[in-house]
């Protein structure tokens, strides 16, 4: 299935256990109805530039500030980086291998930077700082994403002539407010509500790449809310590594909860969803509000890591296998069938085979519906890289195997239980060789389905389910 922006820990169905390392990031869609992605509105300019994005939904989403921030100046996007004046990597580093790709990127304009400002935006320029001008001196911009609220003022720098600018503090307690956002995903709209984290996971980067937690206003937040849905928006998704801690800074000081239901008010709003939740702070509340707001997605991610307790103390976790069980429980006790996705690392330091078979017997006793599984990466400035009994690398790649097969089992037979079902899908693509449409329900499920109807872009449709498989399901639309 040809996916038009299919990213980030949302898609369900979209990306098969196995593949969840190295999701890609999303495409810019043409069709946008965003009137940002009108030039009209934008000061004429010859200048041009190229973003390229890494990683994780609040990467693709930092990147259409970051474009915002540039169409505003009056650069022009461009597809082809031999074509851009300005070309930026907006990175991530949270394993091994999403660093290194980087680097290779960057490796490509070691004869061809002249007359080019080349660029390093987000994680892994965070991480590590000065050292890519040594590794790549042909770098000119070098800027974490704590500090994006200074891109303008580094790009002025470098349009005054600046060779080399960098932005990377950490200490901050401001987020990243832009007047302007592109909009790449012309059905979800994505809003960060939380940026940066406070935990301290063993294993995790993200502390020090995006700095301390830092909530946003929530009048601001529902500004952008009713903005888009003027825009003609009906889903949103709010985003934050750890989206359920959001609390408003603002004397109003709305809970997490409060915000979910004030967003879900919104007129035109058909659907919010949220990512990614925190089992710590994850609560009963959260459960009760999506059984009381049918615009709040039935779908709940909520990263597990671990089914064992020894491993989830060495990771830092904060709860017990029991306790992210009992959680588990409120949601099955919920009225509405909602949909759980996880994250699940293998190989932790230290992890023996009775810890990997707890894993299992999780996937299992939970029935997840999608999970996202990664080998453990040795990350720098994490407390895990130094542990001991580090797991094989073979070994972690035999459990990765065994955890994916096991959870396509288990997505093949939840699945098969919802042939018969009808579902309201959001429709985001069209395979026309297959005279087939697509779409997702509100538990974040793709559906491919046959109609007589001509264009439903954009639409919402009855959906019957006829078929599945173990990534997506396959039906037709209801009269
Ligand atoms: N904030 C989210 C949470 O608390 O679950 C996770 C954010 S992180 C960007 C996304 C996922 O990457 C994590 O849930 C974890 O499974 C995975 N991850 C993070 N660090 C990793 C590492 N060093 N090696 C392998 N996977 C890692
Ligand atoms: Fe990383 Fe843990 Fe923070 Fe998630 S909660 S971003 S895994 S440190």
């Amino acid at each position: 299935m040809a996916k038009l922006f299919d990213v980030g820990l949302e898609a369900l169905a979209g990306a098969p256990a196995a593949t969840a390392a190295d999701r890609p990031a999303a495409a810019t869609v043409e069709n946008a109805f965003s009137p940002l992605s009108s030039a009209a509105e934008f000061p004429p300019s010859n200048k041009s530039f190229y973003l390229e994005t890494f990683g994780c939904q609040m990467n693709v989403h930092d990147s259409e500030k970051v474009a915002g921030v540039l169409l505003q100046r009056g650069y022009r996007s461009v597809e082809d980086p031999a074509h851009a004046d300005l070309v930026l990597y907006n990175t991530c580093s949270i394993r091994e291998k999403a660093a290194q790709k980087v680097f290779a990127r960057l490796g490509d304009w070691k004869t061809l930077s002249a007359g080019k400002i080349i660029g390093v935006l987000g994680c892994l320029a965070q991480q590590e700082g000065e050292e890519i001008f040594e590794r790549a001196p042909w770098v000119s911009l070098v800027c974490g994403s704590a500090s994006y609220r200074r891109l303008p003022e580094l790009v002025d720098e470098l349009e005054a002539g600046g060779r080399r600018v960098m932005g990377l503090d950490l200490d901050t307690d401001e987020t990243f407010e832009t007047e302007i956002t592109r909009r790449d995903n012309p059905f979800r709209a994505y809003l960060t509500i939380i940026e940066g984290c406070d935990y301290s996971c063993a294993y995790c980067v993200v502390p020090h790449t995006r700095g301390p937690e830092r909530s946003r206003l929530s009048e601001s937040i529902l500004a952008d809310v009713r903005r888009l849905a003027d825009w003609g928006y009906t889903e949103i998704q709010l985003l934050g590594q750890t989206v359920n801690s959001y609390r408003d800074p603002s004397p109003r000081g709305l809970s997490f909860v409060d915000l979910l239901r004030a967003v879900a008010d919104v007129q035109g709003i058909r659907r919010v969803r949220f990512t990614t939740s925190h089992p710590n702070n994850f609560h009963r509340g959260i459960v009760e509000a999506i059984d009381e707001v049918p615009a709040l997605c039935d779908h709940i991610h909520l990263p597990v890591q671990s089914g064992s307790t020894p491993v989830l103390r060495a990771m830092r976790r904060t709860y017990s296998r029991e306790e992210y069980l009992e959680k588990i429980s409120w949601v099955r006790e919920a009225k509405r069938s909602i949909s759980m996705t996880t994250d699940i690392i293998v190989g932790f330091p230290g992890e023996r085979d009775r810890d990997f078979e707890d894993t299992l017997s999780l996937l299992e006793t939970v029935g997840y519906d999608g999970v996202f599984s990664f080998k453990y990466s040795p990350r720098p400035n994490t407390t895990a890289r130094d542990m001991p009994d580090a797991v094989p690398e073979e070994e972690k790649s035999s459990r990765l195997a065994v955890l994916q097969e096991r959870q396509r089992q288990i997505q093949i037979a939840r699945n098969e239980k919802l042939v018969g079902s009808d579902f309201e899908v959001l429709v985001d693509g069209h395979h026309p060789a297959r005279s087939q449409w697509a779409g997702r329900t509100s538990s974040n499920r793709i559906i491919n389905f046959s109609t007589p109807h001509q264009n439903l872009l954009g639409q919402y449709a009855q959906v019957r389910v006829t078929r599945s498989g173990p990534n997506s399901l396959v039906g037709e639309q209801l009269p």
